[in-house]
This record gives C-alpha cells, structure tokens and sequence, in this order.
C-alpha cells in the first residue's frame, strides 16, 4: 500500500525496532511509549483499520491474537498488560493501517477515556 508508513515498516523501507516477525504478522516498539512497554502488532497484510476486516482475514488475525500472550512474554510483562487497537476518527486511530497496541510493566487506569 504507498503511503502506508506501517507497509514501509513492513517491507523495510523504514527503519523500526522490531522485536517480533513472520510470515504473517510484525511486533515493533511504537516510537512514543506511553508505558515501559508499548508495542504495535501489525498484520502483515494492508488492512485499514477493524473496518476493513473481512472473513478471508480470520487465519491471519487469529493468529496475531495467538502471538499476543508470547510477545508479552518475551517483553518480561508478567503482571497484565492492555490491548488496544483505535478505530476509526473518535478512536483516534492516526495510522490506517490495522494494529494493536500492546502496553504493559505499568498500573492502567479504567474507564481509558
Ligand atoms: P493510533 O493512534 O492507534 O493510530 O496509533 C498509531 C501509533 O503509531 C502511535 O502510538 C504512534 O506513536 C505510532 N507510530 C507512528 N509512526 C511510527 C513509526 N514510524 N514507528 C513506530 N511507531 C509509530
Ligand atoms: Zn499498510
């Protein structure tokens, strides 16, 4: 997808800290943390956001969500951590491209606002 900062992650054309990666997804360290662990995990295929999720993408998501608890893992978070992925403009969703953050190794607060 041109444009699409999270495809040129992807494809390395940008530079990322990447901690995780196969076939189907990639796990990177966002660039503003907001707790001392904060991760994006991005399917490797171009989706834009929850929106543009279709029956054909079950395998591939599933299998990011399967990934969740040992990316966790090998961060050292072994107390809870949150998993967010923002939607659409009251979201706040800046990035079109599908992805979760992982945040963890702090106390959260609920409701998040
Ligand atoms: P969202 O508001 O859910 O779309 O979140 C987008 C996230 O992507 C933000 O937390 C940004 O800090 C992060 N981000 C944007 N560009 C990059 C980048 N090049 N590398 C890592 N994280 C990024
Ligand atoms: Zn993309």
């Amino acid at each position: 997808m041109d444009n699409c900062i999270f495809c040129k992650i992807i494809d390395k054309e940008i530079p990322a800290d990447i901690i995780y990666e196969d076939d189907v997804i990639l796990a990177f360290h966002d660039l503003e943390p907001q707790a001392p662990v904060h991760l994006l995990i991005v399917p490797k295929k171009h989706l834009t956001s929850l929106d543009d999720v279709e029956f054909e993408d079950i395998d591939a998501l599933g299998w990011l969500m399967a990934k969740v608890k040992d990316i966790a893992a090998s961060q050292g978070i072994e107390t809870g951590y949150r998993l967010v992925c923002n939607c659409g403009e009251d979201a706040m969703q800046t990035v079109k491209h599908l992805h979760f953050h992982l945040l963890g190794k702090r106390k959260m607060l609920w409701p998040p606002g």
